[in-house]
């Protein structure tokens, strides 16, 4: 038997932390979409116990460092199940660039091998083993617009984003995740993203109120370190994007537009400066 789930991308249009837990995890505040930017994680059922990952990216790992692995250890975990899966995963998404693909991945799997294995487990229970794999797994078994809190395991779906268009530039560097949530400084964060305003915006479907307060409070603190981001988000704003802000911990940065034309302009204009550059529309993958 064999099953294909998608994984898209996801980009934070709001990104807050509020304090940090006594175990180091830190406490979200974020607006997250997905866009359609997307992975396909086949999954194969095989004779043995074994857990096979294969890729066709050179440099990801295929053993249990890979996020697709983690998520069928967790899942056989749970269930008591004792049988083996291949898992092929055709990579689109940049590696390590904020905008969660391995994350997309592992979630893929898990509702993936829900279906395949007829688990019956809905969205929430899967969201809340995704936890175990990574703070972005819970919202990518979604992936719907939705607002997370928490350590991430807290999803609550939106409205559909009114219609609009997506630039994605991906300079040239990859971030480690790890060591940008390392260097985050409450008493030093002087501005945090309006994220109520930015959730009545999308309530509302007001462009105006939604691109006034997107905001991503680790910004700063990856383009200390890599000045290429304010580089490319100042070209975003220069070619007509309506905002642009960094996703994640970086260092994509996203441009939205209103306008399909203008969309185009910033993109072919974008590619000349960065080799990475994707034009992409929101998604709503549970939206038939
Ligand atoms: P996050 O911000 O959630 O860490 P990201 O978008 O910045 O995500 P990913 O592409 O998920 O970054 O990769 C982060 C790290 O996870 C990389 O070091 C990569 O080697 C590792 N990884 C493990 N499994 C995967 C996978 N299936 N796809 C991509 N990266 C993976």
């Amino acid at each position: 038997m064999q099953i294909v789930e998608k994984a898209p991308a996801k980009i934070n249009l709001g990104l807050d932390t509020l304090f940090e837990h006594p175990n180091g995890d830190k406490e979200w505040d974020m607006v997250m979409t997905s866009v359609d930017l997307a992975d396909y994680v086949m999954l194969e059922s095989l004779h043995t116990n074994r857990i096979e990952v294969v890729t066709d990216s050179g440099f990801l790992p295929n053993d249990r460092r890979n996020l697709a692995f983690q998520a069928v250890s967790v899942l056989k975990r749970y269930c008591h199940i004792d049988r083996g899966v291949r898992i092929k995963i055709r990579k689109a998404i940049p590696v390590a660039a904020g905008l969660g693909g391995g994350s997309s991945d592992a979630a893929a799997v898990l509702r993936g091998l829900n279906r395949m294995w007829d688990l019956h487990l809905d969205l929430a229970t899967l969201a809340r083993l995704g936890l175990q794999v990574d703070s972005d797994v819970p919202y990518c078994v979604y992936s719907q617009t939705a607002h997370v809190t928490g350590k991430g395991d807290v999803v609550t779906p939106l409205p559909k984003l009114p219609p609009m268009w997506i630039i994605l530039a991906k300079p040239k560097v990859s971030v480690s995740t790890p060591n940008i949530l390392r260097q985050v400084n409450y008493e030093r964060i002087d501005q945090h993203p309006q994220i109520d305003a930015l959730l009545a915006g999308i309530q509302q479907q007001d462009f105006a109120e939604i691109f006034a307060n997107m905001g991503n409070v680790l910004e700063p603190i990856t383009a200390k370190r890599y000045p290429e981001i304010l580089q490319i988000k100042r070209q975003l704003l220069t070619f007509g994007a309506d905002a642009a802000q960094m996703s994640g911990t970086g260092p994509t940065v996203f441009g939205v537009c209103r306008k399909q034309s203008r969309a185009q302009r910033v993109y072919n204009s974008l590619k000349g400066f960065c080799r990475e550059v994707y034009l992409v529309r929101p998604v709503n993958l549970n939206e038939h």
